[in-house]
């Protein structure tokens, strides 16, 4: 879940530019957490108080409607409607990654993952991208090297994880949708070093690069044990207090429920 928000805070200045390459600044003057950091933790908190996550999505868009949210998600926040609007995009996954964390069977996972996605996501592909990150995060975190989270979520999910990180570079455009973000995202976590080299590809292939990073960073985490304190320290300077109480208190409830 902090991998997210680190993530998210990395690659919010390069959203709407690109880089020329992986060596781009890490953090930035105006590098700052958006709807993706907003989002994952109202699922968080979800989690712990057993709230509707379509109003506490909505609460999040009330809180900040200047970011820069979704058009068709802004019109359901405002909408009296809480009906979901069969979304396929990204925001699914981007947001998912604390239920990885706060359960330790993997069908309750999935199970959960599919609660948080359907309350605006509803779209197969929508639904399948919130499992899918869900699941790479929880079989990262319970020990799964790579080969075994590319072929579990290859296989399950149909995506093609079998792309190099040179052909994202040459091929990949901006894309919005779970079905044009999950795969590279995956791609660019299974082709990294650590976890910064996952942000700084998932960043490099100059698509949706907030949430690429986030969902990125977020299995990226998992599967290395955590963030580099020093980009940990990074974002929460970059976090209200209210931000940091809300991280700090999932985190504790997450390693409550944890396995020894
Ligand atoms: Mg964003």
């Amino acid at each position: 879940m902090l991998g997210a928000i680190v993530g998210d805070i990395i690659g919010s200045p390069y959203e709407f530019s690109r880089v020329a390459d992986k060596d781009f600044e890490l953090f930035r003057q105006d590098s700052h957490y958006t709807d993706d950091t907003l989002l994952t933790l109202m699922t968080a908190r979800g989690l712990q108080t057993g709230e509707s996550y379509a109003l506490l999505y909505r609460k999040a868009f009330q809180a900040e409607p200047h970011q820069s949210w979704g058009l068709r998600f802004m019109k359901w926040c405002e909408s009296p409607d809480l009906s979901p609007y069969n979304s396929l995009g990204n925001g699914s996954a981007m947001r998912v990654s604390p239920v990885a964390w706060y359960f330790d069977d993997e069908r309750q996972v999935l199970e959960e993952a599919t609660r948080t996605a359907e309350v605006t996501h509803n779209h197969p592909e929508g639904i399948k991208g919130a499992r899918a990150t869900a699941l790479a995060i929880f079989l990262a975190r319970r020990g799964a090297d790579r080969d075994t989270i590319r072929q579990r979520i290859g296989q399950d999910f149909g995506y093609d994880l079998d792309r190099s990180m040179q052909t994202l570079y040459e091929t990949y455009h901006y894309n919005e949708t779970c079905q044009g973000t999950i795969p590279e995202a995956l791609i660019c976590f299974l082709a990294s070093t650590d976890f910064e080299d996952a942000i700084r590809n998932a960043v490099a292939i100059n698509g949706d690069a907030d949430t690429l990073a986030a969902i990125t960073g977020s299995i990226a985490e998992a599967l290395y044990g955590g963030v580099p304190a020093k980009l940990e320290n990074e974002a929460r300077r970059r976090l209200p207090i209210p931000f940091i109480d809300q991280l700090n208190a999932f985190q504790d409830a997450a390693a409550g429920v944890r396995e020894p």
